[in-house]
C-alpha cells in the first residue's frame, strides 16, 4: 500500500501544518478574490503540490456554494480533475522541461487555446526554479497578460532561484516543514481509517525521523503498518524503523539519574553490540539532555517533537534541576572530545559514567 497516494489530502482540513496558508486561500476562494498566479515556496514534502491541486479543485468544483472554500471531490469536475482525465489542468515538472519550447509548447500556446470544460485552466508548475531563462522570460510574458480563466500555481523548494521579476506577479506563500503535534494527529488520523493500534512511542519516533516532512512520515508509517500487526509496538517497529537508539538513549539516562552506573554501562554495551556507533550514542544523548534542559527552562517551542514526547522527557528528567542536567552534559562534551583521540572508543564515555553517576547528589 502506498499511505501517501491513499491518504492525499481531498480537503483543507485534512492538510496537516500550514494553517496561515490555508485559511487565506480558503478565504480568496470562498470570496472569489483569487489572484491568477501563486507561487508555493517551502522544503520538499510539506503539501505545496497537494495545496495546488486543492485550490484546482475547489475553484472548478460544481457543487460548490458560494461562501464555501472546500472541494466536493465528487461532481464531475472535480472527478475528472482527481482521475487526470481533465485537458484544462496542466501540471508540469520543470525539472524534466527546462527548455523554452516545452514551456511555449505547453504552457504559452495552451493558456490561448480555450477551456475544454473546466471554469477555470490551472498550470501547476513544480519545480519552478529548473526552468531556463528563456523560458523564464516567456513564463514572465504570459503573467504579464494573464487570459481570463486562467491560474498559474507554482511550487519551488528554492525560492532564490526564481527571478524576482517571476515572483513579483505571484501571491506568495512560504510553506514550512509540518509542526510534529499536527504531523503527529494526521498519523493517528490514518492508523485509525487502518484499523491498526501504533503505540505513541512508535509515531514519536516516526515524527521525529520525518523532519517536519509530511510524505517521509507517511512512508515511514508505511513501513511499519506493512508489518501487518494489528498492535505495533517499539519493538515490532524497530524491524523496520532506524528507532533503536533513542530507546537506549532513554534507558541510558534514566539509569544516569537513577546513579545506576551498571545499568548505564550496559545499556552502552548494547549500542555497542547493536552496531550503533559511540560518538553517534554519545551526540544522541547529548542532544536529548539539550531538550531536557530547554524544557526546564520553559523553551519547549524550540524542540521539534510531539507535545507526547516532551512530556516523557520531562517526566523522565524530572528529578534532576538544571544546573545539574548542565554538570552532566559538560562531562559528555568532554566524552566527546576525548573520543577523536582514545583508543578505545567507548572508553571516555565509559569515564562519563562513571563520573555523572558520582556528581549527582545521593537519593535516600
Ligand atoms: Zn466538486
Amino acid at each position: 500500500m502506498n499511505i501517501y497516494r491513499t491518504y492525499r489530502p481531498r480537503t483543507f482540513a485534512e492538510v496537516a501544518g500550514q494553517e496561515h496558508i490555508k485559511r487565506t486561500l480558503q478565504n480568496e476562494i470562498a470570496t472569489g478574490t483569487l489572484v491568477h498566479a501563486y507561487i508555493f515556496s517551502g522544503p520538499r514534502a510539506v503539501g505545496k503540490t497537494t495545496t495546488a491541486r486543492l485550490v484546482t479543485r475547489a475553484i472548478n468544483c460544481l457543487s460548490r456554494n458560494e461562501g464555501d472554500s472546500e472541494p466536493c471531490n465528487a461532481c464531475d469536475a472535480c472527478m475528472g480533475i482527481l482521475g487526470n482525465k481533465t485537458l484544462d489542468v496542466i501540471e508540469i515538472d520543470a525539472a524534466s522541461h527546462t527548455g523554452v519550447d516545452n514551456v511555449r509548447e505547453n504552457i504559452i500556446s495552451a493558456a490561448r487555446v480555450g477551456r475544454a470544460g473546466l471554469m477555470w485552466k490551472v498550470f501547476i508548475i513544480d519545480e519552478v526554479h529548473m526552468l531556463s531563462t528563456s523560458a523564464f522570460s516567456a513564463l514572465l510574458k504570459i503573467l504579464e497578460e494573464p487570459p481570463s480563466n486562467v491560474l498559474f500555481i507554482l511550487a519551488t523548494t528554492e525560492l532564490h532561484k526564481v527571478p524576482a521579476t517571476v515572483v513579483s506577479r505571484c501571491q506568495r506563500f512560504d510553506f514550512k516543514k509540518i509542526p510534529p503535534d499536527a504531523m503527529r494527529a494526521r498519523l493517528e488520523h490514518i492508523c485509525s481509517l487502518e484499523k491498526k493500534k501504533v503505540d505513541a512511542s512508535v509515531l514519536d519516533a516516526i515524527v521525529r525521523l520525518s523532519g517536519g516532512c509530511q510524505r517521509d512520515a507517511e512512508s515511514l508509517l508505511d513501513q511499519v503498518l506493512s508489518l501487518d500487526e494489528n498492535h505495533i509496538d517499539m519493538e515490532k517497529a524497530t524491524r523496520v524503523l532506524p528507532i533503536g537508539s533513542l530507546e537506549l538513549v532513554k534507558k541510558f539516562v534514566s539509569s544516569v539519574i537513577g546513579k545506576d552506573a551498571k545499568e548505564a554501562l550496559h545499556a552502552l554495551d548494547s549500542a555497542i553490540e547493536n552496531g550503533i556507533d559511540v560518538g553517534v550514542l554519545c551526540a544522541d544523548i547529548v542532544e536529548f539532555l539539550r531538550t531536557a534542559l530547554l524544557i526546564k527552562a520553559g523553551a519547549k517551542d524550540l524542540i521539534a517533537e510531539s507535545d507526547h514526547e516532551i512530556q516523557e522527557r520531562d517526566a523522565l528528567c524530572a528529578p534532576v534541576s538544571e544546573a545539574e542536567i548542565l554538570a552532566l552534559l559538560e562531562y559528555l562534551l568532554a566524552a566527546q572530545r576525548d573520543m577523536r583521540y582514545a583508543s578505545l572508543s567507548q572508553l571516555p564515555l565509559e569515564i562519563a559514567i562513571a563520573k555523572m553517576c558520582g556528581v549527582l547528589p545521593q537519593t535516600s
